[in-house]
């Protein structure tokens, strides 16, 4: 590494939900030449080895987008900035004039900005009045923004991080923390080392790194998880293993369409005794009820999970069995016990979630189809009442079909590579050719190939914004240094754009500051009250959790209990999301999916993410040190599947799905589980999206990644 360091900056990793606090070393010349982790951030100086190499990433100027591209007789040519703004501008205006608003539409990112993503919302939402707006979270978190909003009344965590010092039981069922959030296994590991009474559950059907520290591992058959949910309840409601003054005081039962008793819901887990369940589940029930009992009886029970819940057919029931879990035993409300979904994204919860910028929301908690939060908001943006349309906008997958289908004409795509993260993805690039499409990007991507337009973005420390991570924390990244090339920063581009199609008056919020100090008063308006961040206090704090109504108030670690300045005097613990203050256990039955093994299609197909390459891997793949420890892109499988398809390491295959076929290279572990093989989705040279079924949850939206009914045949 070069050197010397002239000056360390606070920051924070811009990859993961995590949110590491970093310390960005940058010499005379204003070049990054040393990363390190936060000492005094929450990861506690702990990193990963994408954090460590931001340095890389950021002096990859070679593969850097330097200027705007018109897309001219086929060809993407260079062109000014001028040239490449009143284009779009032109393309939306006759879009807007000719078929209306609901014609353009805005697909985001959970890496951008809270900053760009509430400008982005506002212009769309407020300005130009239509509602699709979506963007990357809808595939990596909806199922759990809607659980945890079903069940508390309000989205995100009730607890934190600091309750994995606090845990003694944790539950980790569809994440592979050890991979996908370094720092967080850390720190569960320091937990267990610390205290032998700790113990690990983890649920996967794979035997992830994760799985291999487990003292349960419970490789469940894909797709059937919802059983061992169910049938824990049914344990903890049989062997009288439930709270009850819990449930009594701060419970309230529901079938989905009305309250129900507490009877009903022990009648509707009878069809889910473990010993109905055990076959199907592929858990014996002796192991279902071991479980069940750690997960009651331990003195405080963390659960983690990620897109093994959300990217599922019942992504939402799933969430909202795994908050039940917690709500029945107790377990919540205090120090280490806690439902805890982490997200995938840097900024998927501030960025996308709390500003509303999915289709069916409005910023903080506030949905588009409830009248009273259409007219709030319209009285903060200072729009007419009724500008902003009551039915919810076009949702990722519901996007790119209405792009195939011609009716959206003219989209906006910032700091997002579809091309490649959707699933069942050669279906929808139709539309993206059809499209007259605005990349906004600081790399070429594969979305980048089929762009009219394409702009260079200012990336990580070139600009200044913030970012919330999966705790509720607030983060600020600091400037430090100019944008690359003619790159301009996605709320310049944002702001550019909507002066130019008569918005200036209304976006104006102009500079990261300004936005922020608008969203901020905004928020006071809600229960996400943030008011007290100010600009000046992130720039000294490690970040700040809300609600924080208050200059000088500390921020919450733990929601719906005193500390919470929204719990009021005197309650222990008051679910204020909620009109009669208690959270909701829902009936949830299992479903399931349509993608199910059967003679023809004999083989699970699941696909995740490898700790080295960040999900396309459009800044990962240029850092030679993260692409050479991931290697190319490969099916991954278990030598009984080996054995059974006659294939050996390196040879390459052909998967089929009900979606598609692809070629690719098989490597051999023991590590997965046999009739499930396991691919990444980084490399553009393998395309696994190409057969990753787009089936979705019918609430959430949101795909199901994760299970994949295939057939393997040898090239
Ligand atoms: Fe960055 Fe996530 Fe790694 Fe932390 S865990 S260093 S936020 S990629």
């Amino acid at each position: 590494k070069e050197g010397p360091v002239a000056k360390w900056h606070k920051s924070v990793c811009r990859y993961c939900g995590t949110g590491c606090g970093v310390m960005l070393g940058l010499d005379k010349n204003e070049k990054l030449v040393r990363v390190r982790g936060d000492q005094e951030a929450h990861n506690k100086g702990v990193i990963c080895i994408k954090g460590s190499l931001l340095d890389e990433l950021m002096e990859k100027k070679e593969a850097r987008l330097t200027t705007p591209k018109i897309r001219k007789n086929g060809k993407l040519v260079e062109a000014s900035w001028e040239e490449a703004m009143s284009l779009v501008a032109e393309k939306f205006k006759s879009s807007i004039e000719e078929n209306g608003p609901n014609s353009v539409a805005y697909y985001g990112s959970g890496q951008l900005y809270i900053e760009e993503s509430y400008t982005a919302n506002k212009l769309f939402k407020g300005g130009i009045g239509t509602n699709n707006v979506d963007g990357n979270p809808r595939l990596c978190m909806a199922s759990a923004a809607v659980g945890y909003t079903q069940t508390f009344g309000k989205d995100e965590p009730a607890g934190c991080f600091d309750d994995i010092d606090h845990a003694e039981t944790f539950f980790v069922i569809g994440s592979n923390a050890y991979e996908c959030h370094p720092p967080v296994w850390e720190r569960v590991m320091r937990r267990k080392a610390a205290n032998p009474k700790v113990k690990i559950i983890v649920v996967d059907p794979r035997r992830t790194k994760t799985a291999q520290h487990a003292d349960y591992y419970l490789p469940v058959v894909p797709g059937t998880d919802m059983l061992l949910l169910n049938a824990m309840a049914h344990v903890i409601i049989n062997d009288r293993l439930y709270s009850e003054e819990y449930v009594n005081k701060y419970i309230s039962f529901n079938d989905g369409k009305a309250e129900v008793s507490f009877e009903e819901y022990k009648a509707f887990l009878e069809d889910y005794e473990p010993e109905k369940v055990a076959a199907e589940l592929g858990i014996s029930a002796q192991i279902i009820r071991e479980v069940a009992y750690y997960f009651a009886t331990s003195k405080a029970t963390m659960s983690l999970w990620t897109m093994g819940l959300n990217q599922r057919v019942q992504g939402v029931f799933l969430n909202n069995n795994m908050n039940s879990l917690h709500l029945l035993t107790g377990q919540i409300n205090k120090k280490g016990a806690t439902p805890m979904s982490m997200t995938g994204q840097s900024n998927a919860c501030g960025g996308v979630r709390d500003t509303g910028s999915l289709s069916h929301l409005l910023p903080n908690g506030r949905l588009v189809a409830k009248a009273e939060h259409r007219a709030e908001v319209e009285k903060l943006w200072g729009i007419p009442a009724g500008k902003i349309q009551e039915k919810p906008g076009y949702n990722a997958l519901s996007l790119f079909q209405a792009m195939n289908d011609e009716k959206v004409k003219a989209t906006l795509v910032m700091c997002t590579n579809p091309a490649q993260s959707l699933p069942n993805v050669a279906h929808y690039l139709p539309g993206m050719e059809k499209t007259f499409m605005c990349v906004v990007d600081a790399f070429e991507t594969e979305t980048s190939k089929y762009a009219d337009v394409l702009l260079p973005a200012a990336l990580y420390i070139e600009k200044e914004g913030t970012y919330g991570q999966t705790e509720r924390r607030y983060q600020l990244i600091q400037k430090l240094r100019e944008p690359y090339g003619d790159s301009r920063s996605d709320l310049d581009i944002l702001v550019d754009l909507a002066e130019r199609l008569g918005y200036g008056d209304f976006i104006k919020s102009k500079t990261s500051k300004e936005v922020w100090d608008e969203y901020r008063e905004f928020s006071s308006h809600s229960k996400y009250n943030f008011m007290g961040m100010t600009r000046e206090r992130l720039a000294k704090e490690r970040g700040l959790q809300w609600p924080c109504p208050t200059e000088d108030h500390p921020g919450t670690a733990r929601r719906y209990i005193p500390g919470d300045p929204f719990v009021p005097e005197g309650k222990e613990v008051y679910f204020y999301g909620k009109p009669n203050g208690k959270a909701t256990v829902f009936m949830r039955p299992y479903l399931r999916g349509n993608e199910k093994t059967d003679a023809n299609m004999p083989t699970y197909l699941t696909t995740g993410r490898v700790v080295s390459q960040w999900h396309t891997g459009t800044m990962t793949r240029e850092v030679a040190e993260l692409n050479s420890q991931s290697g190319p892109g490969r099916f991954v499988m278990h030598p009984q599947d080996a054995a059974h398809y006659q294939v050996k390491e390196g040879d390459v295959i052909i998967v089929n799905s009900s979606r598609g076929e692809m070629k690719g290279t098989v490597s051999i572990s023991e590590n997965e589980t046999p009739g499930v093989v396991f691919a990444a989705f980084y490399d553009p040279e393998f395309m696994i999206n190409d057969v990753v079924s787009d089936d979705h949850d019918p609430i959430s939206f949101q795909p199901d990644y994760k299970v994949t009914a295939i057939n393997i045949s040898k090239s």
